[in-house]
């Protein structure tokens, strides 16, 4: 008979105490399998699957349409945050579903009157002087004109207008042609750039050489019946989200997430029993909840798809504050195994802040991970970078921080109409992560080995062997956790990703 080591995380779970991710560890399992023989699609809601088990939060210091779009390309999915005005959240949605791979569908354009050192400000911000013209300077309008560094580059005189230097004499391509059809022209007019335009010659998109190069397939994109990349957007239980909504779904939202610290309520509960009676084909994530009960009033209202965290995020004060919450790594366990039995999967939402806090999460029964700090330094999250000791760095807030409840953030905690906000969460910054094109292939590469490690080649069959209590785990005493992690070296260097 096989012997039969460790605890199944049934036993583990049964524990008084709650557990997070560096409470327990996972066993080895048995490997006859490469890492790129593992899937890790999975769930996201009742009837949507993301080839990545990987989700930015609807926070106004992550996701945005350049992380939604990136997420999405790589087989992910970005919840676009509600801390602005119906139409700024509406103009984000419409930049996902509007983009098209290859294409720069908003780029930088000037008009006849600008000068070269305006081209030369571009440069120095963007790095990149390739610029159409348009009769105002505005997308959408007559295109006259580009210029590009040949144009530029031997001219003194940096006040010259671009009417004086522009290329009038264009090869442009017409609107709806393919990205193929599109590289096929560039590549035989040897050219280094591209104005698509419309039927009236006015400029709708742009398209350079260099990316032809560059330009990667995106096998894992996360697309709808429309070959549109998908996308989500937060909304709060509040009057407003009613309007929010319709403008929303009107912009092609796949899934609408509500937003609530503490989802257990009945104004929640109404929300989504409002939204799939109006909207049937949106797809509903319920939340935050930790507990069984909460997950069955939210499944019962009909919420696709359940948000889990009350506290564990790493901006967050709640538990401090509130005293109300659970420990991560229990919330899931419990919640996750509950909401089976009704085929709604969960989302980890917070508190992640390796590869294996992942791996962790889906162990114990989420189909995905929704993460907030892993992301916020990166370049396709809002904000500029800025330095700090020598340390590039992005700004990254809790949406309860003071300072995000003053830009209209406390919707989440019910605290909106408060006139002495009680602030759950801070404000403060993250370490440059780099793109998310180089940042997600590592997490994707990092989550496959330790698939590999656990014996286990998807995310349904990990599931599969949790629920028969063949995935086996240990709890780490204090001293297990401190052997885990680096010791005894006089110095080392940390690896640029965890
Ligand atoms: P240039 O010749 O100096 O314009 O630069 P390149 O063609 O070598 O590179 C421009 C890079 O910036 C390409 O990868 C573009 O996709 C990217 N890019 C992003 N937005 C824009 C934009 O608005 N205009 C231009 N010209 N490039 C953009
Ligand atoms: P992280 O990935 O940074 O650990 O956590 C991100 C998650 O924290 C978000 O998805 C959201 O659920 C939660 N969150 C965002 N802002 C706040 C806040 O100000 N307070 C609390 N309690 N949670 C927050």
């Amino acid at each position: 008979m096989t012997p039969i080591d460790g605890f199944s995380a049934e036993e583990l779970f049964t524990k008084k105490n709650g557990f997070t991710y560096n409470d327990f560890i996972i066993l080895p399992g048995f490997i006859d399998f490469a890492p790129d023989e593992v899937s890790l699609e999975s769930d996201l809601t009742r009837n949507i699957t993301l080839k990545s088990p990987l989700v930015s939060s609807p926070m106004d210091t992550v996701t945005e349409h350049k992380m939604a779009i990136g997420l999405a390309l790589l087989g992910g999915i970005g919840i676009v945050h509600y801390n602005n005005t119906i139409d700024e959240q509406v103009a984000q949605i419409r930049k996902v579903k509007r983009f098209e791979n290859g294409f720069i569908t908003e780029p930088i354009v000037l008009s006849p009157e600008n000068t070269i050192a305006d081209i030369d400000a571009i440069k120095e911000k963007y790095g990149f002087s390739g610029i159409p013209i348009t009769v105002d300077g505005k997308l959408n309008s007559k295109l006259v004109g580009i210029v590009t560094n040949r144009d530029t580059d031997f001219e003194t005189d940096r006040m010259k207008k671009l009417s004086e230097v522009m290329t009038r004499e264009l090869l442009t391509a017409g609107k709806g042609l393919s990205l193929s059809e599109a590289n096929q022209i560039l590549k035989q007019s040897k050219k280094g750039k591209l104005p698509i335009v419309d039927g009236k010659g006015c400029l709708i998109a742009f398209m350079c050489r260099n990316d032809l190069v560059k330009n990667r397939e995106y096998p894992l994109a996360s697309k709808d019946s429309r070959k549109q990349l998908m996308v989500g957007a937060a909304i709060s239980t509040k009057e407003e989200s009613i309007d929010r909504l319709d403008a929303l779904v009107e912009a092609g939202v796949n899934v609408v997430v509500i937003d609530s610290a503490q989802g257990n309520s009945v104004y929640q509960i109404e929300m989504i029993r409002y939204i799939k009676k109006k909207y049937p084909e949106i797809e509903v994530m319920g939340g935050n909840v930790v507990t069984q009960e909460q997950c069955e009033n939210l499944i019962k209202a009909g919420a696709d798809s359940l948000r889990i965290g009350m506290g564990p995020g790493s901006i967050c004060t709640t538990q401090m504050t509130m005293s109300v919450g659970r420990a991560q790594a229990t919330a899931i366990y419990k919640t996750a195994k509950y909401a089976k039995e009704q085929s709604v999967p969960v989302i980890a939402d917070g508190g992640i802040s390796t590869i294996g806090h992942i791996s962790k999460a889906l162990s114990i029964g989420a189909s995905a991970v929704m993460m907030g700090s892993m992301f916020a330094g990166t370049q396709e999250a809002p904000g500029e970078y800025f330095y700090e000791n020598g340390i590039r760095l992005k700004k990254y807030r809790g949406m309860a921080s003071v300072e995000a409840m003053e830009a209209g953030g406390s919707k989440r905690y019910f605290a909106e109409e408060a006139k002495i906000k009680v602030a759950q969460g801070v404000s403060g910054a993250v370490v440059d992560k780099g793109s998310l094109f180089d940042y997600v292939p590592y997490l994707i590469q990092g989550l496959k080995h330790s698939f590999q490690d656990m014996g286990t080649k998807d995310i349904t069959a990990l599931h599969g062997k949790l629920y028969s209590g063949d995935l086996r785990f240990e709890l780490r005493s204090p001293s297990a956790q401190l052997e885990g992690g680096v010791h005894d070296m006089y110095s080392y260097k940390e690896p640029k990703y965890m």
